[in-house]
């Protein structure tokens, strides 16, 4: 019995561990890409079957200096989290706690304001049109908030980003504010938020040109949409190699 509560113990260190890893590349890279902002935003994964204890970064901590064992392991259900002396920024916790209190299915989950997506957040018509490949990715994936009031400092925000959540949707267009997406991992979550930020650089490229959108059918994008869901292994590739690199030229993030 001992054993078994050992070794069960110890499988469930070593998926936290993992964890801890695969979301420290993820804030490293994209600090990389000059996705981050200061240090703000947030990018979280949650660690049990429910999804209400999850890891989290840190307050204050640049995405560039983020490491494994840096992360904070946080409860949804615990009131008294931000009176932690290591409490998390606020918005962080009222977004996140409760999307992964309220969609399980959403293990990682991650908030950044990057330049493309934030600017289509900006625009009277945040539409990502299906217009290549990347655009089409997200063809049917994206909810639209567009109850921007203010600064995220009440778990009403978190409560109505999982409502507009449902119904398989992986991105969150934050109007006036950002980008949030969820994924069943932070692989998945990860190369969600790449594509999307790609896609609205297009997008947006393409109406800085002033002419006209090549949009295909819904029938084609739909069918590139699904596509895309067929090619899971991408994902899990794209944050191997990211973490090959990492290992390479900045091995601290393990830490
Ligand atoms: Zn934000």
């Amino acid at each position: 019995m001992a054993t078994t509560h050992a070794s069960t113990a110890a499988a469930l260190a070593a998926e936290h561990r993992a964890a801890r890893i695969d979301l420290a590349a993820a804030y490293r890279w994209f600090a990389r890409l000059n996705m981050h902002e200061s240090v703000a935003n947030h990018l979280s994964v949650a660690v049990s079957t429910d999804g209400t204890k999850f890891l989290i970064n840190p307050r204050g901590r640049h995405f560039a200096r983020m490491s494994a064992g840096d992360l904070l392991l946080l409860d949804a259900n615990d009131p008294a989290t931000l009176d932690r002396p290591d409490a998390p920024d606020p918005t962080a916790w009222h977004l996140h706690a409760r999307l992964h209190a309220r969609i399980p299915a959403a293990r990682c989950v991650m908030h950044l304001h990057p330049k493309y997506a934030t600017a289509l957040a900006c625009l009277q018509d945040p539409t990502m049109y299906p217009i290549d490949m990347n655009t089409m990715r997200f063809f049917g994936r994206v909810a639209v908030d567009d109850g921007f009031s203010g600064m995220a400092l009440s778990d009403g925000e978190g409560d109505r980003a999982a409502g507009l959540m449902s119904g398989g949707k992986s991105v969150l267009l934050m109007a006036n504010h950002g980008v949030l997406v969820i994924g069943a991992t932070v692989a998945a979550a990860f190369d969600e938020m790449y594509y999307f930020e790609r896609a609205a650089e297009t997008l947006l490229t393409c109406y800085a040109a002033g002419k006209p959108l090549r949009i295909v059918s819904g029938e084609l994008a739909a069918l590139t949409e699904r596509q895309w869901r067929d090619y899971g292994r991408l994902a899990i590739d794209h944050l191997d190699n990211i973490k090959a690199i990492l290992d390479a030229q900045e091995p601290a993030y393990r830490r």
